[in-house]
């Protein structure tokens, strides 16, 4: 079969013909339908530093990629969750039995947890191996570039509800104008946060963001007195919510000045250098301020959410897609990911000519209405 590989521990991949996995007893084998870059996945093609330590290059060939939709085409002997001709996705954090975590219900977060297209081989292929317990039976009219990226928006849904789901009739502050921030926005805006301000940089992304329903926009490069700004429009109040998804300095030190006291501050921009310093005393401590950090997704409360949120057509995440590629083109893919200013949000590629050409027709409908 053919799949994108990362051969060496440098810039780039290569598409190369591989073996077609094999099941253990409890994996499955599926025909990738649709499989989208993630910001993970772009790390890894770039190879820096936090690649080079968390995979290292003694572990090269891997396959990339581990957002994805595809069909089961084979069952090891053990399966008994899904069966051949499901229509599937994956939970990426593989969690392990015998983690506290996963005692505990915080399957996400286990020490032992591996990793989908960073510990194992991933999505970027005709066909990937997966372990049943991460596999998640997708509602039939979701179409595979949306299933595909269930993933990030399985990200975003968390970060938006937190661990209460307490949203309705809230303010949030959205930060960040990648594929999961523009996610949020559409997810807090169905699950009825009602005044949502979007913080970006790219007019491609601040214009995807509007469609998404921000209330407010605001640009983070441009002279303005944000803070005041979100005060002036939340009764001197300040915001319920906020979301740091840029993970910049800037992100944190106004996240943390538009959070009213006793609001709940949600993390998961990761910045490019650690640790960054922020205002503890009066932005956590006299603020009250609840901190909630975003790994993965909650095992599998967020994937049942996702899934309703889709299939009832409540939510609609095509805008946040902006290119769908033949997989064999997926040098183009990764360099729009890495292009500044940004000219791309969410990217997804087809491994089978057929499924591409029948996503092309669903792309050019939704254009047309
Ligand atoms: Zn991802």
């Amino acid at each position: 079969m053919k799949a994108v590989v990362k051969t060496r521990p440098e810039l780039g991949a290569e598409y190369l013909d591989v073996e077609i996995p094999k099941p253990g007893p409890r994996d499955i084998i599926v025909k990738v339908k649709a499989t989208s870059i993630c910001g993970t996945d772009v790390h890894i093609y770039e190879w820096n530093d936090w690649a080079d330590n968390r995979i290292g290059s003694t572990n090269l060939p891997q396959t990339l990629g581990h957002e994805v939709a595809g069909e089961v085409c084979e069952v090891g002997n053990d399966v008994r969750m899904v069966k051949v001709g499901d229509y599937v996705s994956a939970e990426t954090h593989i969690y392990d039995p015998r983690d506290i975590t996963a005692l505990l219900g915080q399957f996400h977060i286990g020490e032992r947890m591996k990793i989908l297209g960073v510990d194992t081989n991933g999505a970027f292929a005709e066909y990937i191996r997966i372990p049943e317990s991460v596999c998640w039976v997708n509602d039939d009219t979701i179409p595979p570039e949306i299933a595909s990226i269930q993933e990030p928006l399985g990200n975003a849904t968390y970060a938006v509800l937190g661990e209460d789901n307490d949203i309705a009739g809230k303010s949030m502050v959205i930060i960040g104008d990648g594929p999961i921030a523009l996610l949020a926005i559409g997810v807090a805006r169905v699950c009825g946060a009602t005044t949502i301000f979007h913080i970006g940089k790219y007019d491609l992304n601040m214009s995807i963001g509007k469609k998404m329903g921000a209330d407010y926009q605001l640009y983070a490069n441009k002279e303005l007195d944000r803070v005041a700004y979100v005060r002036d429009h939340t009764r001197g109040f300040g915001a319920d919510i906020v979301l740091d998804m840029a993970g910049s300095q800037l992100a944190l030190d106004e996240g943390f000045k538009v959070l009213r006291k006793g609001g709940r501050f949600t993390a998961f921009g990761i910045p490019s250098r650690s640790p960054l310093p922020i205002d503890y005393t009066n932005g956590i401590v006299f603020k009250g301020s609840q901190i909630h950090g975003i790994s993965g997704r909650k095992m599998f409360d967020t994937w049942y959410r996702v899934r309703n949120l889709l299939s009832s057509k409540r939510l609609d995440v095509n805008p946040v897609i902006t290119h769908i590629l033949l997989l064999e083109d997926y040098k183009k893919g990764f360099d729009l990911m890495m292009e500044r200013p940004r000219k791309s949000a969410k990217i997804v590629l087809f491994p089978h000519k057929d499924g591409y050409e029948k996503a092309l027709g669903r792309r050019k409908q939704i254009r047309n209405e």
